[in-house]
C-alpha cells in the first residue's frame, strides 16, 4: 500500500512537470486495429490569457473553459484554412459566449452575462433557452458552414455529442474539464469504415469514460492514454501547439465604423463626443475622435470611387 501510494505521488509529480513543459498542446491519436480517431488537448497559457481579461463567476468560467477545450478539439477535426467558432446565444444569465480557434492554431474566447450567477449553476440554468452554433469559415469561401443545436443536457459535451449524432451520424464522445490553471479535453470519434465493429467502439468509449476530471487536468497525453488504453495499441500522431491571439486592429474597427454609415456615426459622436470600441475578446480599447471618424469616411469614399473607376 505504502509503496503504491509513493509510486502514484511520484508519477503525478513527473507528469505535472511534463504538462508545464508543453502547456498548450493538442495531441491526435489513432488505434492500430480499431477505426476510431482521438484527440487530447491541454490549454494553460491561452486559458490564462482569457481569464486575465475578465473576472468570470466560477460557473461561467467553467462553461467558457470547456467551450475553449471543445473548440480546439473540433477545429482539429476539420482540415481547413480558416476558423471554427463555437457560439452560445441564450436568454441568460449567459447571453453570449464565443470561442474561436483558427487554422493558425490560435484561440480567443469571451462570455457576456447579466446579473449574479451562483457557483455550481447547471448548464441550462446558466443559459436558459438557447442554441450552440458551430461555424466553420474557410478563407476565401463565400458562405460559412453552420450547424446549430439547441442547448440540452447537463454539459457542453452532451450538447456536442448530440450535434455530432444529428449532423455527421458519427458516434462521438467528448470529455471536458476546467480549473483556474488549465482546461483539458478528450475526444473520440468512430471513423466511417465498412469493418466498423460496434463492440470495438463500445470497448474504447467505455475505457475512455473511466477518465476523471483530475486525470484530464493533471496528466500528459502519453500517460493518460496509456492508462486508459493500455491494451489497445493506441498510437500518438504529431502534436500541435496552440496559443492565444486576437486579430482585432484599428483598421478593422474603422471598417466597422464605416459599416454604421456616416449619419449613425455622426449621431454617436454628438452623443458621446467620440466613438469608443472595446474588443470583447482581448479588451483592447479603440478611440476615434471627430477628425478620425471623418477620416474613416473620407478613406471609404476614396476606396469606393477607386472601385467605381475599376468597373
Ligand atoms: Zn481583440
Amino acid at each position: 500500500m505504502l509503496s503504491g501510494a509513493f509510486y502514484s505521488a511520484f508519477f503525478l509529480e513527473q507528469e505535472m512537470t511534463d504538462t508545464s513543459m508543453q502547456s498548450d498542446l493538442l495531441q491526435r491519436f489513432i488505434f492500430d486495429d480499431v477505426p476510431v480517431r482521438g484527440e487530447w488537448v491541454h490549454l494553460t497559457d491561452s486559458w490564462q490569457q482569457v481569464l486575465a481579461r475578465r473576472n468570470y463567476p466560477p460557473a461561467i468560467q467553467q462553461l467558457l473553459g470547456e467551450m475553449m477545450a471543445a473548440a480546439a478539439l473540433l477545429a482539429a477535426t476539420v482540415k481547413i484554412k480558416g476558423r471554427l467558432v463555437l457560439q452560445i446565444k441564450s436568454v441568460g444569465p449567459v447571453t453570449l459566449m464565443m470561442v474561436e480557434c483558427t487554422s493558425k492554431n490560435t484561440l480567443r474566447a469571451f462570455a457576456q452575462w447579466d446579473g449574479d450567477v451562483a457557483d455550481n449553476t447547471a448548464l441550462l440554468d446558466l443559459t436558459g433557452d438557447g442554441t450552440l452554433a458551430i461555424t466553420i469559415e474557410v478563407n476565401g469561401a463565400k458562405q460559412p458552414y453552420q450547424g446549430v443545436v439547441s442547448l440540452q443536457g447537463n454539459s457542453i459535451s452532451d450538447v456536442l455529442e448530440v450535434y455530432f449524432q444529428q449532423s455527421e451520424q458519427l458516434k462521438t464522445r467528448i470529455w471536458l474539464a476546467e480549473n483556474d490553471n488549465v482546461v483539458a479535453g478528450l475526444f473520440l470519434q468512430q471513423l466511417p469504415d465498412e469493418h466498423q465493429d460496434e463492440e470495438d467502439w463500445s470497448t474504447i468509449s467505455q475505457l475512455a469514460a473511466t477518465v476523471t476530471a483530475n486525470e484530464l487536468l493533471e496528466l500528459g497525453a502519453d500517460t493518460l492514454l496509456y492508462r486508459l488504453f493500455s491494451e489497445q495499441q493506441c498510437r500518438l500522431l504529431a502534436a500541435t501547439e496552440l496559443s492565444f491571439a486576437c486579430n482585432c486592429s484599428r483598421d478593422r474597427v474603422a471598417t466597422s465604423i464605416s459599416f454604421l454609415g456616416k449619419k449613425d456615426a455622426d449621431d454617436l459622436l454628438k452623443e458621446q463626443g467620440s466613438i469608443e470600441v472595446t474588443c470583447e475578446f482581448c479588451n483592447e480599447h479603440y478611440y476615434f475622435d471627430n477628425i478620425e471618424v471623418a477620416q474613416v469616411f473620407v478613406e471609404e469614399k476614396v476606396i469606393s470611387s477607386n472601385s467605381e473607376t475599376l468597373h
